[in-house]
């Protein structure tokens, strides 16, 4: 019994030793479930950039886990070894993989520790050059006429270019054939050279897109128009004729389940100096996105919010009827 009490009582100490040594210059991963060049992968690399300095100058470097709508590298982080050394960068995804995917090899809930939000981003819609529609209303009479031979990329089941394609069908009323990526750099790629007609994507990659006249910009997915400098002359769905049409994405940082609490601690903290780095402002500013404010970076108001989004999309995927295995 002693003796079971001292190693328990050693091992507390080592813990503490070690959480208040973290990161000690070793390197931190954060994986990214999309391909690199991405918004996703855009976000974690900024972020890393800026929690670098909080956390000591330990370098931070990106593993692009990407595939099936971001489960595969959800399920890395999910497993990974929880010394906080391995984190996630992830959007609404880790709220609607677990509404579309049958089965998943891990439990949003409880294989994750919440370290924060990050920000909220709007998303475009935009069209391949090639598109004879110049706007919205021939976008859409454009469609009509082709039904069932459009071609709408996304970066996979769960992603927010699924999500978002999977609204714009239903308003739409219209059926088009569906053309998953790894993420949306891919998928950009495809478009920019005409094998995919259409793309619901994030401003955080569309937006140089759009500046450069490499796109057709049809519409932006919030309520009301952008103030982004190259996208405020976008229409939005809701004035363009799909009323209350809004889908505003977001990103969130996680580490695996079982990271000591003074580590967690330690990266929140280190989070919650980099949304204020006006640098990191900044460039979230100029892509369109939105820092959250101080509530949503803490732990527990993050994982309510991913629980209430769970919630809200279930009817949503319910009524088109889409799921994955
Ligand atoms: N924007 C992508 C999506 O549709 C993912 C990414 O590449 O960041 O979810």
């Amino acid at each position: 019994m002693k003796k079971l009490f001292a190693f328990t009582a050693l091992a507390v100490a080592a813990a503490g030793a070690f959480a208040q040594d973290f990161p000690g210059g070793k390197p931190i991963t954060i994986v990214v479930p999309f391909a690199a060049g991405g918004p996703t992968d855009r976000v974690a690399r900024d972020l890393a950039e800026a929690m670098q300095k909080p956390l000591g100058g330990s370098p931070i470097v990106i593993d692009n886990a990407a595939g099936a709508g971001s489960t595969i590298g959800n399920a890395k982080v999910a497993r990974a070894k929880n010394d906080g050394y391995t984190l996630l960068v992830t959007h609404v995804g880790m709220a609607t993989t677990p509404v579309l995917y049958r089965k998943l090899s891990y439990n949003y809930e409880t294989d994750f520790e919440y370290l924060g939000m990050i920000n909220d981003v709007p998303m475009t819609l935009i069209g391949k050059p090639q598109l004879e529609a110049n706007n919205f209303a021939q976008l859409r009479e454009w469609i009509g006429k082709n039904s069932g031979k459009v071609n709408l990329a996304n970066a996979g089941i769960g992603s927010a270019s699924h999500l978002c394609g999977l609204l714009f069908q239903s308003e739409l009323k219209a059926e088009m054939t569906t053309v998953p990526y790894k993420g949306t750099a891919p998928a950009i790629a495809d478009l920019l050279g005409g094998q995919v007609d259409l793309l619901c994507d994030q401003t955080t990659n569309t937006t140089s897109q759009i500046e450069a006249k490499k796109v057709k910009p049809y519409a932006v997915t919030t309520l009301k128009r952008l103030s982004t400098p190259a996208l405020k002359d976008i229409p939005t769905l809701d004035e363009s004729g799909l009323k209350n049409f809004q889908v505003t994405i977001w990103h969130g940082l996680y580490a695996p389940k079982g990271t000591p609490a003074p580590v967690l601690k330690k990266l929140n903290d280190a989070l919650k100096v980099a949304l204020k780095d006006p640098d990191f402002i900044k460039k979230q500013e100029g892509l369109g996105a939105v820092v959250v404010n101080d509530k949503r970076v803490e732990p527990a108001e993050h994982k309510k919010f991913v629980q209430a989004e769970v919630a809200r999309f279930g009817p949503i995927v319910k009524a088109a009827g889409v799921y994955a295995d």
